[in-house]
């Protein structure tokens, strides 16, 4: 069968790869469109790359880059050098940009040909971007898999290695360089990384080999494996996470998590010596306090004893004397009574249960009737059914609300009779009941200190008291996981806001008003 050369001729044009026939010294003799669209002649990167009409480059140096000259001549040389030469190769980058921006990259190849009696070369320049760009891609992948401090090691749908990084061979440095490994079953991965034993404590355990391989078998064909945490031979903690990808593949990566286990176990310690340390202080405030009550009762009752028997058979001074010393054994047996009571807030540990709002304010008020009458007072509460249940200790809710009306009737203005206000609103964390006066209100450099043992801003001559009540009254929220603080503007009121955890009762057993919020 004869073909036509202008057949050929107009199959060669039509080619993607760039075909073109020079002299020795890489001058065109022919070249097909694709040749023509490399050269720098040839039109912008918009135009398409086989256009034509596209000038022919007049050698072939004009269709590579400038610093690919000398690998074309070169090229051109060997394949034109000696009769026996068959072909000669370079891969090099282009004179023109390819759709990128960036240069694209041919794999040249040359032949001898006799062209018309010349002897001349054929240049075929196959485009190699798409390969050279992915082989960048891994290489700079594999560099940044190299430079992360936790180990990696990946194996493919057949269970053979696919690679592993810097970070693992550093860990287990007898383990052959990648290139020697790629491929190799998952087997032998596993057998060279038990000896020398590296891990003290695996959970995987490691003694009979065969077993530890069949776990890891196991390990490496479920989806997502429990994460285990490994103790190494240098005294390290190593957390193991891996992962089955969609395709099969395995992804295996260990992380060394010691500074993170050494703070863990230290806060640890660190929250039982707390734990123990105010165990030991809520123990002595109690013995100290019990234990002080009995003598002092005793001095303060012969003091009193003195004081019947002896008044105004001694001179002046001496009243004056034994009053202050009965006067002041009385004050330090309040106080007494008060640390003894700080103290033993919790000591029962009674579990919360659901406590009624409305019961607990029912019984307040009842305790402190005689307060509120007595200043012409006027307390409001909400109705039974707008009060919620909480999460609580009964009689400790009872202390702890008893303390705050307390103060609100106490530390009431001179100029006006008490008005004090119980209201309640619904918080994300609980209920926050608040408890509004209008008294002598507090300053806000003071809205903490008042919550602290024995702190008072008045002396015992204005206001009577200990400074023991807002303490107790912290220390029960504390005790419940809730919160309390003031907000108050001074000479026009205060209100205290405390809240508790809801309790977590049916809807049957709520209030209708609550339980439709
Ligand atoms: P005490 O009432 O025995 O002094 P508390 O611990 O109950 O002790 O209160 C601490 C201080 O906080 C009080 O001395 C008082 O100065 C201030 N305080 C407490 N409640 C109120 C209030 N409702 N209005 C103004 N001041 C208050």
């Amino acid at each position: 069968m004869r073909v036509r050369p202008n057949v050929f001729q107009a199959m060669m044009e039509d080619l993607p790869q760039a075909v073109m026939v020079t002299t020795a010294d890489g001058m065109v003799l022919w070249c097909n469109a694709a040749a023509r669209s490399l050269c720098e002649k040839a039109r912008p990167d918009t135009a398409p790359p086989a256009e034509a009409s596209a000038p022919a480059p007049r050698t072939a140096f004009e269709t590579v880059a400038a610093d690919a000259h000398d690998a074309l001549r070169d090229m051109i040389a060997r394949a034109l050098g000696t009769p026996e030469t068959a072909s000669a190769h370079c891969r090099c980058t282009s004179a023109v940009t390819g759709p990128t921006g960036r240069p694209r990259w041919l794999d040249w190849s040359a032949a001898p040909v006799d062209w018309e009696g010349v002897r001349a070369a054929r240049l075929i320049g196959v485009d190699v971007t798409a390969d050279v760009d992915a082989n960048r891609d891994e290489r700079l992948l594999r560099e940044a898999l190299d430079s992360i401090p936790d180990a990696l090691v990946l194996f493919d749908t057949d269970d053979t290695v696919l690679f592993y990084n810097k970070a693992y061979r550093d860990f287990f440095w007898y383990m052959p360089p990648l290139e020697d490994m790629r491929g190799r079953p998952f087997e032998d991965v596993v057998r060279r990384s038990m000896a020398p034993p590296r891990v003290v404590a695996d959970p995987l355990a490691h003694s009979d080999p065969d077993a530890y391989i069949a776990k890891r078998r196991r390990r490496l064909h479920t989806p997502s494996p429990e994460p285990f945490e490994l103790f190494t031979a240098e005294g390290r903690w190593h957390l193991v996470r891996e992962r089955r990808t969609p395709e099969g593949r395995f992804i295996g990566i260990r992380s060394d998590i010691t500074d993170r286990k050494r703070v863990e176990e230290r806060l640890s310690e660190l929250v039982k010596e707390l734990a123990e340390s105010n165990r030991e202080l809520e123990q002595f405030a109690y013995v100290a306090s019990h234990d002080l009550q009995e003598p002092l009762r005793m001095v303060t009752s012969y003091l009193q004893l003195l004081q019947r028997r002896y008044a105004g058979k001694l001179d002046d001074t001496a009243d004056e004397f034994i009053r202050h010393a009965v006067d002041g054994g009385a004050r330090m047996q309040r106080l007494i009574q008060d640390l003894l009571d700080y103290s033993r807030i919790g000591r029962g540990k009674r579990p919360p249960a659901p406590v009624s709002m409305a019961a607990v304010l029912q019984q307040v008020l009842r305790n402190l009737s005689v307060a509120t009458a007595d200043g012409g007072a006027t307390v409001t509460v909400p109705g039974p059914e707008s009060l919620p249940l909480v999460l609580a200790d009964q009689g400790e809710l009872v202390r702890l609300f008893q303390n705050i009306i307390g103060n609100a009737l106490k530390y009431r203005h001179p100029e006006r009779p008490p008005v004090v206000a119980v209201s309640v609103t619904p918080e994300a964390d609980g209920w926050c009941i608040s408890v509004a006066d209008n008294g002598i209100g507090i300053e806000e450099a003071h809205y903490d200190r008042i919550f602290m043992i024995f702190q008072r801003l008045h002396g015992r001559e204005s206001y009577a008291g200990t400074g023991i009540g807002l303490a107790i009254a912290k220390k029960i929220v504390d005790r419940h996981g809730g919160r309390i603080w003031v907000e108050s503007q001074a000479g026009e009121g205060s209100s205290f806001h405390v809240v508790l955890p809801a309790a977590a009762a049916g809807e049957d057993d709520m209030p209708v008003t609550m339980a439709r919020r």
